[in-house]
């Protein structure tokens, strides 16, 4: 059955759509376990139902119904057992009464069952545990294939909502509301990656492919000349078999006749290569089975030439909502700035690294949103609602309307904040508690004029690598950090050493990892490379020059080795800026706890550095082994779980008893609810993202430091995130800040 397994695997990755992937499922279980009729059902959870997708038949048993509720009969006890279903003795419908046997498995993702495969024999029989095992490994196989097509929409489209709107749900990430124009982003070549995109211009499209596959052929040829010198004889063959796959006619045709059908070439190029591939791989001869492979590399550099032709400079809209299927970080930084007004990605969580950046853009955002192919999306007005996850697109005049007064209060709550800008960040009963800001942008230097901070608590220096097509230089990174200082100049700002890894990659250092949340990240990277870490450091000194409010932040600090490193490096860094005659002061030094190891080293860490600030993202990620940006698990990431409470008190207590101040700036502290008890728990800082910065002060200036903290020694004994977001937000609600908590809105 492992054969067979393989076989259908295969055959389901290379089918061009889903119905086509059941109809090949179907078939080939039907001939696998010899049975009469294998179906396939689909659920349509709202109209709870199970629709027909995909039969195989062999003419014995009647065709089968179209749909099914979901609770009726066999079908209805898988969904309900959520397991799977044998029965024997089964009277078939429509009068035939002779006996069936029947087993029926559940095609589950994430606890909710998606569908049915079932198989009926006409004759009596019983299935074995190995068959049952077959199509329970099957379905699994299936389920990513179903929710991929269901979440791009192929299948039970998104729904005309009451308000004349289709409506895409995804995970809140970034709260605000924006009315704005789509802007798809695509990811680099990758043939798997290229939906179906449907043309009216057929002869533009078959003129762009044919363009294409020249420049294909030209570069294949360009690189046999170039390596004939070099490469053996026996292998040269390949360039002539890699010309003859090109020039052939068959394939070229294919490609032409998809083109035709209205189909895009990148998307004709995908189902042909597809096809073709899958018809090699299934070659039992070894020589034309290994030709797929060959044939998939020329498909992918036929793609890249179609790409590279379409490589036009983008062009965003004036409010651009940034949608794509897996955006990244350097994806948001790319737009220019004062045109991004909403971010849509559909894969990730809302504490992924791109909800991030988009939060501290104060850019509405929703992660894994899902219902349409973003392809049909492009250049669609639409409205995001980044409080409940919704993306309307093409909104009616009466939603626009909805939103554009929603849009209007929540502008109108801001400014009634803007009056406590020049007041105090303190509690009634004299605790102050500095708020400070999250940047990490040239343009954030504006913020040191709009925003009442007390300065930055942490500037992500590795965005502004990100957007480059390689490592910036010393000098370019010195500009961008002086005019941050300068800026903000007396208040301090903390800046963090490069902290890439993770899912913060650098698109000119691609780096491939089993565990990269566990891997080469931050203060691991730049201690490998010195080269890079002296500049950086180099860069920073330098750019305070006569500032002297520079403040050294390091990430990802497992041991006390590592800090010693790096103030090792530190110290050169000094020395040689020193010696080039800069008039600069050595800056505090102060070591992100992030890693849980970190937080019982305090006492050792303290000898060495000046503060601590807490990295509560990746803390409460590591604490929970939850990977914060993955959407199947991010339910269970709560920074309000008892574990990361009692961490976050260890850490206070700890810090305190060595005299350091320590602060958080991770998402938390952007959180009404969590802010409360990092008032309680004691923080002496608080950094947090600029749009939110005013709100947070409001609540630290109308609940008392004491009840803050009695607060915190009565939920301490919780043992239930839910429980302990109840009682705060019960305290929010008693103090008149229930508007905080209810989308801003009094
Ligand atoms: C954190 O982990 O909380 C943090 C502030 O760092 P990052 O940039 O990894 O989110
Ligand atoms: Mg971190």
């Amino acid at each position: 059955m492992l054969a067979v397994l393989r076989q259908i695997a295969q055959e389901i990755d290379l089918a061009g759509d889903l119905p086509s992937a059941l109809r090949i499922v179907a078939r080939c279980v039907r001939v696998a376990m010899q049975v009469h009729l294998c179906r396939i059902y689909l659920v349509d959870h709202k109209r709870q139902q199970y629709v027909l997708m995909a039969f195989d038949n062999n003419d014995s048993l009647p065709t089968p119904s179209q749909s099914v509720a979901l609770d009726e009969g066999l079908l209805g006890l898988v969904a309900e057992r959520v397991a799977p279903v044998a029965h024997l003795n089964l009277t078939a419908a429509e009068g035939d009464n002779k006996k069936l046997a029947f087993l029926g498995v559940p095609i589950v993702y994430h606890r909710q069952v998606l569908g049915v495969i079932a198989v009926e024999e006409a004759n009596h029989r019983i299935f074995s545990e190995d068959e049952e095992a077959f199509l329970v490994t099957l379905a699994a196989q299936l389920a990513g294939t179903v929710v991929h097509a269901r979440d791009m929409g192929f299948i039970f489209r998104a729904e005309v909502t009451p308000l004349e709107a289709t409506c895409l749900q995804g995970i809140p990430a970034v709260a605000g509301v924006v009315i704005g124009h789509a802007k798809v982003i695509y990811p680099p070549a990758d043939l798997d990656a290229i939906p179906d995109r449907h043309i009216t211009d057929v002869a533009a499209e078959t003129k762009r492919f044919n363009a294409a596959l020249d420049s294909a052929r030209l570069y294949i040829i360009q690189l046999q000349q170039r390596l004939e010198p070099t490469l053996p004889k026996e292998e040269q063959y390949l360039f002539s078999a890699y010309l003859q796959v090109l020039n052939s006619t068959e394939l070229k045709a294919d490609i032409c006749t998809e083109i035709a059908a209205g189909q895009w070439a990148e998307g004709a190029l995908r189902r042909v290569i597809k096809k073709h591939v899958l018809q090699f791989s299934g070659m039992t001869d070894h020589y034309l089975k290994e030709r797929a492979e060959d044939i998939l590399a020329l498909g992918q550099r036929v793609l890249y030439h179609l790409q590279e032709k379409t490589e036009e400079p983008i062009t965003y809209p004036q409010k651009t909502i940034l949608i794509g299927e897996k955006l990244t970080a350097a994806d948001l930084a790319n737009v220019p700035t004062g045109l991004l007004c909403g971010v849509v990605s559909y894969s990730g969580s809302g504490n992924s690294h791109v909800a991030i950046l988009a939060r501290a853009l104060n850019v509405p955002t929703i992660m894994s949103a899902a219902g349409l192919a973003v392809a049909e999306l492009e250049g669609k007005l639409m409205v995001l609602d980044g409080y409940h996850g919704c993306l309307y697109v093409e909104p009616s005049p009466k939603l626009l309307q909805k939103y554009t007064l929603w849009a209007e209060e929540e502008r109108q709550l801001d400014k009634k904040l803007q009056a406590l800008r020049h007041l105090p960040s303190e509690t009634s009963d004299g605790r102050q508690v500095t708020l400070l800001l999250n940047a990490s942008l040239e343009s954030d230097a504006a913020l040191a004029l709009t925003v009442a901070a007390s300065g930055v608590g942490l500037f992500r220096t590795e965005i502004s690598f990100m957007n480059k097509p390689q490592f910036p230089t010393e000098t370019e990174q010195r500009n961008l950090y002086n005019q941050i200082l300068r800026a903000f100049a007396p208040r301090p700002v903390t800046m963090r050493t490069l902290d890439i890894g993770g899912d913060k990659a650098l698109p000119y250092l691609p780096t491939r990892e089993d565990n990269p949340f566990l891997g080469w990240r931050g203060i691991r990277f730049t201690l490998d490379h010195p080269d890079i870490f002296l500049m950086q450091l180099r860069a920073m000194l330098s750019a305070s020059d006569g500032l002297h409010n520079l403040h050294i932040m390091l990430p990802m600090v497992t041991s006390v080795e590592e800090v010693d490193e790096a103030m090792q490096l530190l110290r050169r860094a000094y020395a040689e800026v020193n010696e080039q005659g800069f008039n600069i002061t050595m800056p505090k030094v102060g070591v992100m706890l992030e890693v849980p190891a970190a937080i019982y080293q305090i006492e050792a860490l303290a000898k060495r550095v000046d503060f601590f600030s807490v990295g509560s993202n990746d803390l409460a990620q590591y604490i929970l082994a939850v990977d914060r940006n993955n959407a199947r698990v991010c339910d269970r990431f709560d920074t309000l779980h008892p574990a990361v409470l009692r961490v976050l008190h260890d850490a206070v207590e700890k810090a305190h008893a060595c005299h350091k101040p320590i602060s958080l700036c991770g998402e938390m502290a952007s959180d009404a609810v969590a802010a409360v008890l990092l008032l309680g728990l004691g923080f002496d800082q608080l950094s947090m993202n600029a749009g939110i910065l005013l709100r947070i002060k409001w609540i630290i200036r109308t609940i008392p430091y004491e009840q803050a903290k009695e607060l915190v020694q009565h939920i301490l004994l919780f043992d239930d995130a839910a429980l302990i977001r109840r009682e705060v937000e019960k305290m929010l609600d008693d103090a008149g800040l229930g508007g905080l908590i209810r989308a801003g809105r009094k």
